[in-house]
């Protein structure tokens, strides 16, 4: 059977209270206004695919796992190029990290369409968007999720509205705009675009495409946990850093590590999950320093990390729990200590993190010399966009072609 032309979905689940929806109808929030989450009859795929199909494959990045997504029709896959992001091990900088060379791991999701990880989530709702028959997505972002969503809804000749903090870099606002999207910038945080969005929903009929308001980004984010499992032999890392603003990814990794589970697919421990925040907006570190499960809004959110800085979560208890079933836990980074570590790394290493990207080898030191995790565990870091979109140090040295060159000045 070719497994890639069919879906396994057999319905979608409240994720707090477990009631059930069906499959194929759009659908937002559940009723108890939580975040919904795709189920598959995982009997019925494990007996039609085999892991050996995966890795046979020869479609290249997270259409791979098209079998244990929810888009039925290949035609409706949308693509921009995806890309299997590579494992990256720190050997340079891992001596000032207090690793050891090749124990800590970076997984640089910047390689992929729109240089972020985003790509993955809006890539799966954007199919689904298009396979359900919307035509019309908006979306609340700091930056990231905005560009991801305009060049795959575009992609897909679907219409797309993006609203961000009027404070987004540049940048990203421009990549937006340039990508097709209706751009507006908003004189408040991510939660404000949020409900502007939410509240349009009526009058403007288009598709909230906020993070986890509709049950398909986390499907699109779940591929980063099947990725690593194929690449680590389907095995996988003993700790998993990720830095968390809605924590889309880490809610999707743990889905993605109990599928597997249940597919048979992996055995042996899961790795514990690390919920990475900076100082200026941790709400997630601080419920879980509490012992909630949920995380009321951060006043006065800022960080330079602009992509996890989101002062309130709907899937907040997802975290948690996923962060307390894998005995994992969070931890919050001042900005000069994540903006340190990734010129340190760049310096050393010739590798460009992002600022969220660098709070996790931030997170990974610390956790290191506090004894929260051990030198032989293998880490994995998520370095969820590219370096290229964010602020880097200005260069203040001229040659005047002019003049006779100083050569020595070369000479070390
Ligand atoms: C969105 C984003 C995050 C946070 O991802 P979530 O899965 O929403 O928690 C982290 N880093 C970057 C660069 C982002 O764009």
């Amino acid at each position: 059977m070719d497994h890639t032309a069919q879906t396994f979905v057999s319905h979608l689940e409240c994720s707090l209270t477990g009631k059930t929806y069906k499959a194929g109808e759009v659908h937002g929030l559940s009723e108890a206004g939580r975040p919904l989450l795709v189920r598959y009859d995982l009997k019925a795929m494990a007996d039609a695919v085999a892991r050996t199909d995966i890795e046979s494959s020869n479609v290249a990045g997270f259409w791979r796992y098209a079998a244990m997504l929810p888009v039925t029709k290949p035609e409706n896959r949308i693509s921009l190029g995806e890309v299997v992001t590579p494992l990256i091990g720190l050997e340079q900088s891992a001596g000032w990290l207090g690793a050891r060379p090749g124990k800590v791991i970076v997984k640089d999701e910047g390689r992929l369409p729109t240089g972020s990880f985003k790509a993955r989530g809006l890539c799966l709702a954007v199919s689904m968007a298009k396979e359900l028959g919307v035509e019309h997505l908006a979306i609340p972002t700091n930056g990231n999720a905005g560009a991801a969503m305009a060049a795959y809804a575009r992609r897909a000749g679907q219409r797309a509205t993006v609203f961000c903090p009027a404070d987004t870099p540049d940048i990203n606002i421009r990549e937006i705009r340039q990508q097709g999207a209706e751009t507006y910038m908003v004189n408040g945080l991510i939660n404000d675009c949020g409900r502007i969005v939410g509240e349009g929903k009526g009058p403007v009929g288009w598709y909230d495409v906020s993070t986890l308001k509709e049950p398909y980004r986390i499907e699109g984010k779940k591929t980063m946990g099947l990725e690593l499992a194929e690449q680590f032999g389907w095995k996988l890392p003993d700790v998993i850093f990720y830095p968390t603003g809605g924590g889309t990814g880490l809610i999707g990794m743990w889905k993605a590590f109990h599928e597997l589970k249940e597919l048979g697919w992996i055995d042996g421990p899961l790795p514990r999950m690390v919920a990475v925040q900076a100082e200026g907006c941790a709400p997630i570190v601080r419920a879980w320093e509490n012992g909630d499960e949920h995380a009321p809004l951060w006043q006065d959110a800022h960080t330079v990390a602009a992509g996890i800085r989101v002062p309130v979560a709907v899937g907040d208890f997802l975290i948690i729990r996923g962060v307390n079933q894998s005995g994992g836990f969070a931890m919050a980074l001042p900005d000069d200590e994540i903006m340190a570590t990734r010129d340190a790394i760049a310096e050393q290493e010739g590798l460009l993190l992002c600022p969220e990207g660098a709070a996790t080898a931030a997170a990974y030191k610390r956790a290191l010399s506090e004894g929260r995790i051990s030198e032989d565990d293998t880490a994995v870091l998520f370095n969820c966009a590219t370096g290229l979109k964010y602020p880097m140090a200005a260069v203040d040295s001229h040659l005047d072609k002019n003049q006779p060159v100083e050569y020595g000045r070369f000479v070390q």
